[in-house]
């Protein structure tokens, strides 16, 4: 019986703490600042929010050196809030969604945009493009309820990229976490990315790409040449 794997639960750091967040299961919104919406060529207003998912051992510590995805010739980043359940539950109440946090974070949902692509147009399933190995870098987690506004940025070898703020996210997170909640029952140790404002583009080989959000930890990562 020795070839029965042990396995590891993923984590994640916990800011000013040598604790880790273990990570349940990621899910991310698409298109919550409108500005993105557009630049993806959708209508940033009419449409309810919609989800995927990560695998759990995606997730990267920040200061990690990553190397190259595979089959990509066009990498994106996209800086996002991303926060962490302490609790669970189906059919969650907004009101009943600040008690469900444990704490956020600034993350990079790393996406293979020229497979995406490809899986739009053909009306296939976005995994590949979205959940392949180390493509959830999340900096430390900073404990309770993120701020209503705060200004959310992305740099690639300090040169500013993305630059938005959490005010102008089209779902709040307690809308997205109930919403999510009605198709799935969400769970403690669950990470939740909320989309990503305007202005993502793609990670060249050797660049070191830094995700801020005012007043928490960055979550910084450099790819191998
Ligand atoms: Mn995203």
């Amino acid at each position: 019986m020795s070839d029965i794997p042990h396995l590891q639960v993923p984590t994640i750091a916990i800011a000013q703490s040598g604790g880790r967040f273990p990570v349940r299961r990621i899910f991310c919104v698409g298109q919550n600042y409108a500005d993105h919406a557009r630049e993806m060529g959708a209508d940033p207003k009419s449409q309810p929010p919609f989800f995927f998912t990560k695998p759990a051992d995606a997730v990267v510590d920040s200061g990690t050196h990553l190397s190259f995805p595979s089959r990509t010739a066009n990498l994106h980043h996209e800086v996002e809030l991303v926060i962490a359940l302490c609790k669970g539950g189906a059919d969650v109440q907004p009101a009943d969604v600040a008690a469900m946090i444990f704490g956020y974070a600034v993350g990079i949902d790393l996406t293979r945009r020229d497979m995406q692509a490809d899986a739009k147009k053909s009306g296939r399933p976005w995994d590949m493009s979205k959940g392949f190995d180390r493509s959830a870098p999340i900096g430390p987690l900073t404990r309770g309820a993120p701020p209503a506004q705060a200004a959310i940025s992305l740099t690639i070898d300090g040169e500013t990229r993305q630059a938005g703020n959490l005010k102008d996210m089209i779902w709040s997170v307690a809308d997205i976490v109930a919403i999510l909640s009605t198709y799935v029952a969400v769970a403690a140790g669950d990470l939740i990315f909320t989309g990503t404002p305007a202005g993502v583009g793609p990670i060249r080989r050797g660049e070191k790409v830094q995700g801020m959000i005012e007043g928490i930890q960055p979550i910084e990562v450099t790819f191998d040449r």
